[in-house]
């Protein structure tokens, strides 16, 4: 890590926001406490403390108006309760008001004097979200209070904010901290830390009356607006969310860039000797990227260089050839993958295109233990050429002799943190190590420059020759007898096939179970074929064994889960049955069909769905049979999905945004980045005082 006085200059002007949180009236030991576990410890985390919704409790709603699926407000009289203890304890109250409908309400946590206070004839006033029952509908657990004898409801007079929140610490006990944050917010002139002038020129309305805005909403505020996060108000602050996390991109980038890096540009003999005994040329676009990445890798700069390429584009080689350099150069190289499949993948090939060239390529992944572990380890440190592993690679202990090139392939699946950790491990020397980072994913422009912005991107934008588009077709689970029959033709014609079992959301467990059902299923189905099975809970031997098998040709059919979503390769297999296709994203699809079409027979892909389909499906069969382009999927999965999901950051939270939403919000991109470099060129101290602002203690990875 850095020391911190990279961090720009101390702010003028002295700065309530930064005063600890235990300056505020009230806030003791206890509840400082439970703020510190939300991250708040300064006045300013509070007023960016940001509401993730709001309920709307200035009005009450008669029963028989409830509709499933929204949060209302409901008062009623009790006219009924009743204990159950079926599986677990529980309380049903039945509340009925003057539309002469009942509600229920149910309650799986509640103390006996609770349960002693709802007696029929007691006056709530509840609020929560509506859902269908086995009769009529219900309120799971709402918030409620009791109202005395002739005592009028009283509604509130504004939207309520509803804040991430942690156990112990309340909502009125959050707001009311927020609220004594607020007014000590200084004067907009004071608050704004973009320059006047840009703000103007990009029409920024005062952050001051925004947040005061998001946080309290006033009583004729828009709430469909607001849900939506839509509001000017939220848009400012999203605005400016935005802002910061592409500025601390571009200085974590600056801060990376003016480090050393050995210079890896020796003659490339190893680059030539491979390249002769490859069975391929490479395309334009490799050749193209791979100087791309030599010409980095010669400079005493760190590279920071993301390749992008569709499925089978050939990233591996472009790839093999990075780390030749280094090697020729008398460095390391630790390859990283995202799956001990892909990982154990990226070993064969290294070792089948380096060892002849007596390229010492040492394997460390998370299962390798005891003493195997500690002799990966010993010649890690002793300088082993090549080191390919999964994140293990990462961990503490493992110590490299030389290392000079990081390589993270399928870059979705890791976060920023982790592409750090493993950077450090070079500081020997006061080197630092290249970075190379290879996704599959493309992405649209205009996200890549947010996402990606601490990277330089070369796109590997043509596929080798002789590939044929995968024809796409979707049937209805309902023909799936015609779809064996069609596997069994495949096979008597020596064709091998991928029968895909998709499950989300569920357990490896379940999934497992799926595949081995489908997996006795076309075994009975066709007799003479040899089906194999490969799934996330065998042994990692079992399923390299199976792997094998099937690339040896001695496996027709191969049922597997999506754990051959990423990497697989093998060029024979020519059909590719995906069963409930209709769950699974554009991308994975994607990801998935890539693994046949990757020879030079005409391959073929079948989406199984179980009919009905929804909307969103239909389209997205639909743009899988149109295309196989992964831009114009990657754009389309954005218009449908959203840039979480785009992006795989949902795994990571390198993307979890306050109140910014990528696909909402990306038509401020454009005037973002021109912000952006503005501040960076000629406002730096005022970018550090964002990046406190909105990343606070997350930003020590900006000067990592
Ligand atoms: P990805 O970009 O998806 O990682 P791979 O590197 O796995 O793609 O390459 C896919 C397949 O294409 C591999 O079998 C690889 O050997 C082969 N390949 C790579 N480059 C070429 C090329 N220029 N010509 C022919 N085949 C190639
Ligand atoms: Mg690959």
């Amino acid at each position: 890590m850095a020391t911190r006085n990279a961090r720009s200059a101390p702010p003028t002007i002295a700065d309530p926001g930064t005063a600890p949180v235990t300056t505020l009236p009230g806030v003791g030991p206890a509840l400082a406490a439970s703020l510190g576990r939300l991250g708040l410890t300064r006045v300013q985390d509070l007023w960016f403390h940001l509401p993730l919704r709001y309920e709307d409790k200035t009005r009450i709603t008669a029963i028989a108006d409830l509709r499933a699926g929204e949060r209302a407000q409901v008062e009623g009289v009790v006219e009924a309760v009743e204990r159950g203890f079926r599986y677990r304890p529980q309380l049903k109250v039945a509340i009925g008001d003057a539309s002469a409908q009942t509600l229920l309400l149910r309650f799986f946590h509640f103390n006996r004097a609770q349960a002693e206070q709802l007696v029929p004839g007691t006056r709530l006033l509840c609020y929560g979200e509506v859902r269908h029952a086995a009769q009529g509908l219900e309120m799971v657990h709402p918030s409620y209070q009791r109202l005395g004898g002739g005592e009028a409801s009283v509604v509130d007079e504004q939207l309520s904010p509803v804040y991430p929140t942690t156990e112990g610490l309340g909502q009125k006990r959050l707001a009311a901290v927020i609220g004594k944050a607020l007014a000590l917010l200084p004067p907009a002139a004071q608050l704004e830390l973009i320059p006047p002038a840009l703000c103007s020129a990009h029409g920024l309305t005062s952050l001051r009356d925004a947040l005061l805005y998001v946080h309290r909403p006033p009583p004729d505020a828009h709430l469909g607006q607001l849900l939506l996060g839509r509001h000017p108000a939220q848009q400012r602050l999203a605005f400016e969310e935005l802002l910061t996390q592409h500025l601390s991109l571009r200085r974590l980038r600056a801060v990376v860039r003016q480090r050393r890096a050995p210079m890896l540009g020796a003659p490339r003999q190893l680059h030539r000797r491979l390249l002769r005994t490859l069975p391929f040329r490479l395309t334009a676009a490799q050749q193209r990227v791979s100087e791309e990445v030599a010409h980095d890798l010669a400079q005493a700069q760190p590279m920071l260089r993301l390749v992008q390429g569709d499925v089978g584009s050939g990233k591996t080689v472009v790839a093999a050839l990075a780390a030749l350099a280094a090697v020729q150069a008398g460095y390391q190289t630790a390859l990283m993958a995202p799956t001990e499949l892909l990982a154990e993948q990226h070993l064969r090939n290294f070792r089948q295109w380096l060892e002849p060239l007596g390229i010492e390529v040492a394997w460390l992944a998370g299962k390798v233990t005891g003493k195997a572990r500690r002799e990966a380890l010993a010649r890690v440190a002793d300088g082993a050429a090549v080191v390919i592993g999964t994140h293990a690679l990462m961990q503490e202990g493992v110590a490299f002799a030389r290392l000079g090139l990081v390589i993270v392939d399928e870059q979705h699946r890791f976060g920023v943190q982790q592409r750090l950790a493993l950077h450090e491990k070079g500081h020997q020397d006061r080197l630092v190590p290249h970075q190379l980072v290879l996704t599959a994913t493309p992405i649209p422009r205009t996200l890549a420059m947010s996402a990606y912005a601490d990277l330089d991107v070369s796109s590997i934008d043509e596929l080798p020759p002789g590939r044929t588009p995968v024809q796409t077709i979707a049937v209805s689970n309902a023909r799936r007898a015609e779809v064996i029959e069609r596997i069994r033709a495949a096979c008597a014609e020596g064709r091998q096939v991928y029968w895909v079992c998709t499950l989300i959301e569920e357990s490896e467990q379940l999934r497992a179970q799926a595949a081995e059902v489908a997996h006795a299923e076309l075994s009975a189905a066709l007799a003479g074929a040899v089906v194999g099975l490969i799934h996330g809970r065998m042994k990692a031997k079992d399923k390299q064994a199976a792997m094998d098998a099937f690339k040896a040709g001695e496996l027709a059919v191969l049922v597997a889960t999506t754990v051959i979503e990423v990497g697989v390769d093998v060029p024979n297999a020519s059909l590719m049955v995906i069963e409930n296709s209709e769950r699974l994203g554009l991308a994975q699809l994607h990801q998935l069909r890539g693994r046949v079409g990757r020879g030079a027979v005409a391959s073929n892909c079948v989406l199984l769905y179980q009919p009905p389909l929804g909307q969103l499906a239909r389209e997205r069969l639909q743009v899988m049979r149109e295309t196989s382009d992964g831009f114009r999927i990657a754009e389309k999965d954005l218009e449908l999905r959203g840039p979480g999901e785009v992006l795989g950051t949902r795994q990571t939270g390198q993307l979890a945004f306050r109140i910014a939403d990528l696909a909402r919000d990306a038509h401020l991109l454009p005037a973002v980045q021109a912000v952006g470099e503005r501040m960076l060129a000629e406002f730096p101290d005022r970018t550090g005082r964002l990046i406190e602002r909105w990343i606070g203690g997350a930003a020590r990875f900006a000067d990592a």
